[in-house]
């Protein structure tokens, strides 16, 4: 099986890596994220070595993520089905928790970390 995430068809000629297709349908973050208790649960200690934090609660990952996604510099996701982690606007994978994971469409969760 070969490796989905490679991004080398998605960058241009110029080396400079190509926008977000207008086709790509963004899912907005901000409408899932728990605002009301993110900076509360900013106070909660993390364990066992997780620092890792939930983007949507912020919560800390004690038992580790559930979910990644794949958030781009507008607080948006991109569909898991686009891997291109070239593009200007991707800021990476993030790691979602168990409690929240059900806020997220499944076409927007990863199966696996880059
Ligand atoms: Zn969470």
């Amino acid at each position: 099986m070969t490796d989905e995430k490679t991004a080398a068809d998605a960058v241009a000629p110029d080396g400079d890596a190509a926008a977000t297709p207008a086709a790509v349908a963004m899912f907005d973050l901000e409408s899932i994220q728990d605002h009301a208790n993110w900076e509360r649960n900013g106070d909660l200690p993390s364990k066992g070595g997780h620092d890792d934090r939930c983007l949507l609660c912020n919560r800390p990952l004690t038992g580790g993520a559930k979910a990644m996604v794949h958030m781009s510099n507008g607080n948006e996701l991109f569909p898991a089905s686009y891997n291109n982690w070239e593009d200007p606007e991707s800021q990476g994978c993030f790691s979602v928790g168990a409690g929240c994971v059900r806020k997220v469409p499944a076409a927007y969760r990863l199966s696996g970390a880059p």
